[in-house]
Formats: C-alpha cells, structure tokens, sequence
C-alpha cells in the first residue's frame, strides 16, 4: 500500500477544488480494504481536512487510533446505541427526521448534517420541506449544532446519463441556498469522486470522496487518465511449480487440464483472501514482467497459472506475483480485475480480507507495518 500515492490523489482532487470548497477523505470499510486509519493519515497529509466513515465502530477507531482532531462524518444509518456511540466519537452525524433530532437530543447533543433525498433513494428525506423543517428544528434545538446540509448522487459515476445527476445537483442547489440564506455558515456537501471529477457545479462547500483518493477510477476506466494513482499493489510468489503432461489436471473440479505439456505454477492466495472464485480460468497474473493467465478452479488458499512450456517452471519458483499492479511493463488494475467478475473496483478491493497482510510504505520506504501473519499473499 503506497501512502504517497494516495497522499498525492488527495493533492490530485484538492487541485480540482476552489478556495472554498473543502476535502473530505471517505475511509469506511477500512479505508476501502487499504486501512483506516494509515489512508486516514495519508488523505490528511495531503490536504484533506475532513474524514466520513459509514459507522460508530469505525469512528472510534480513527479516534482511538490518534486522529483525535480532525472532524468527522459518520454517514449511515444510526440508531439507539450507535447514535450514541458515535457522536460520543465526536463524529458529525446524518438526520432527516425531527424523530432522529429527538435521539441526538437523547444522546447528549451533537453536530448534525441534515440530508435531503434528491434521488438516490436511501437515506434522506424526499421531502424538501421536512427537510427544512428538520434544519429549523435542529437549529432551535439546545446542543444540537446544524453543521451541514448534504445529498448523494446515484448516477455520478454513469457519464452517459446527464438528465438525472443534473436533476439532483439542481434540485439540492435549490435547497442548499435557501438553508444557506437562514443560515450562511451551513457547510453544503454532496459530491462523491465521480461527481468531483465531472462537475465543479456539485463541489459546494466540502467534497465527499472515497474511491479517488485511493488511486481508483469512480467511472471504471483506466485511473491514470484522471491522474490517480493506484495505491494498492497485491502481490504473492510462487510457492510450487507443476510440470503437465497431456491429460493432468489442476485444481477441484479438473477445470483444467493440460492439452500439451506445459506449466503450472501455484500462488497461495484464493477466495479465503478475497480472491474471487470466479477469477477461476478468468484473469491474469503478471510474474516475472509478463502476463500469465489464470487455470482451473480458484480454491480457498491457492490457485493455478500456466506458465507455458515444460522447462519454463522450476526458474520461476519463488517469484513475486503480482496480481494488482505494475511489473515491467505490464500493469493490471483493481478496474481490469473487477470487469472480469462483472462488479466494480470498489468490491475487489474492499474484498480483500483481514488475512492478507498489509504492509505500508512511502514510494518504495517502509513506512509502518502490520505483524506477519501469513506465508501467502501481500498486499504492499
Ligand atoms: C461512500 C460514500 C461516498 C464516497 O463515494 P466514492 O464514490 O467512493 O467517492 C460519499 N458520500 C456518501 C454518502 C457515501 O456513502
């Protein structure tokens, strides 16, 4: 895991930001499978001021991870306890009903942003006078702070529509000035990567962006063509190679099996770490700076790769694998890996489980470590 690189996206995005206009790093689901709190620290130092996550859990592991002062979004749902716990985090929370501001009274009082449900259809209220309603209640209401209004765009990330996504930025617009004419402290916030990246209309006050700041494409193209810069490299070795006569197979199910003589080498990772199964005979793998093409079934703790003719294998015993990242001059993407399972890079790299090590570092220097615990796969 690269911090400079997701240190520069943050510089990246703030460079596409006005004066005003504030940003917030998205760290949820552990900093999207990269680690909370070092992308936390690394979004920080490059020039993000503010950090959202989806839960209580997680804003206290920020909090207790030292990032005591920098305010905090705590976007999803939350109720009872968590209400509680969360704002006990100091975490800013989202209300959209006088009920919800009674809980936050409830709770001992707090920041709250207050959500307008232009058309994503979750969370928020569709009702823009509620909406109203609910800024006035919590603005009269003792230790409740209004701190922001906000919304969230379902079609962002889709470039061929425009109809929609204009249709909430000029619905929000709308809203946001009026509460802002009550109120001219307001902070107003709506945007994620994707609508960062299309539309400086939807800046507003703060930026809300996740995917960007870890070097990952919000529209699923190629990151670099924006100038991000993935920070995630995964990488394993090569723990056995197989010589294969005509007739031998690889794997459950002997999905392959070999039709000339060839090679297959063995890379312990597999679904147990979020390497998908059906990546089985459906992806590449880059070793020794060329692409290999992955056979047979993907297992829980390994897969196979053919690696070509006979005498090819025992060479490559030991060698790195990459299976995300740059090698010579070949490269595959979290994008590239997500096209082939039909799903967004979002969930090949949240995917990717507690057993894989991540191991941190600074273009190349070691920066801090997680204690080793596995043999197999590394994602540096
Ligand atoms: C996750 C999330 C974001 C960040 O989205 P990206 O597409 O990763 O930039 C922004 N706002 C809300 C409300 C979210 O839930």
């Amino acid at each position: 895991m690269n911090l400079a690189a997701i240190q520069r996206n943050c510089a990246r995005l703030r460079s596409e930001l006005g004066d005003g206009t504030q940003l917030c790093a998205v760290v949820k689901a552990d900093g999207y499978g990269h680690g909370a709190l070092p992308a936390a620290r690394a979004a920080l130092a490059g020039g993000a001021s503010w950090l959202a996550v989806a839960d209580a859990a997680e804003a206290w592991e920020l909090r207790e991870g030292g990032l005591s002062g920098t305010r905090l979004l705590v976007m999803g749902a939350l109720h009872g306890a968590e209400l509680g716990a969360a704002l006990a985090a100091g975490g800013e929370v989202i209300v959209w009903s006088e009920r919800q501001l009674g809980e936050v009274r409830a709770a001992g009082g707090g920041r709250v942003h207050v959500k307008l449900d232009t058309g994503m259809g979750r969370l928020g209220t569709r009702d823009v006078q509620e909406a109203s309603r609910v800024v006035r209640a919590a603005r009269a209401s003792e230790g409740v702070e209004v701190a922001g209004v906000m919304t969230h765009f379902a079609t962002a990330d889709d470039l061929a529509d425009e109809g929609f996504f204009a249709s909430q930025l000029q619905l929000f617009s709308e809203w946001a000035s009026t509460m802002r004419a009550e109120q001219p402290d307001l902070l107003v916030h709506a945007a994620n990567s994707a609508a960062t990246l299309r539309d400086p209309r939807a800046h507003f006050g703060m930026v809300r962006c996740g995917v960007a700041v870890y070097g990952m494409d919000p529209f699923g193209r190629d990151p670099a063509a924006r100038g991000l810069e993935p920070a995630l490299e995964l990488s394993s070795h090569v723990a056995e190679v197989k010589p294969c006569e005509p007739g031998q197979s690889a794997g459950y199910g002997r999905r392959f099996v070999a039709e000339g003589p060839t090679t297959v080498a063995v890379v312990p990772v597999g679904y147990g770490d979020g390497w998908r199964r059906g990546l089985s005979g459906n992806g590449d793998v880059l070793i020794a700076g060329r692409r290999h093409r992955g056979v047979g079934t993907i297992s829980m703790d390994s897969f196979t790769v053919e690696v070509g003719p006979q005498d090819a294998g025992e060479r490559l015993r030991g060698e790195r694998v990459i299976l995300i990242g740059i090698q010579g001059g070949e490269r595959i993407t979290a994008e590239e890996v997500a096209e082939r399972v039909q799903t967004i890079n979002y969930e090949i790299t949240c995917g990717l489980t507690a057993r894989i090590p991540r191991v941190y570092h600074r273009d190349g220097t070691p920066a801090q470590q997680s204690p080793p615990r596995s043999e197999g796969a590394g994602a540096l």
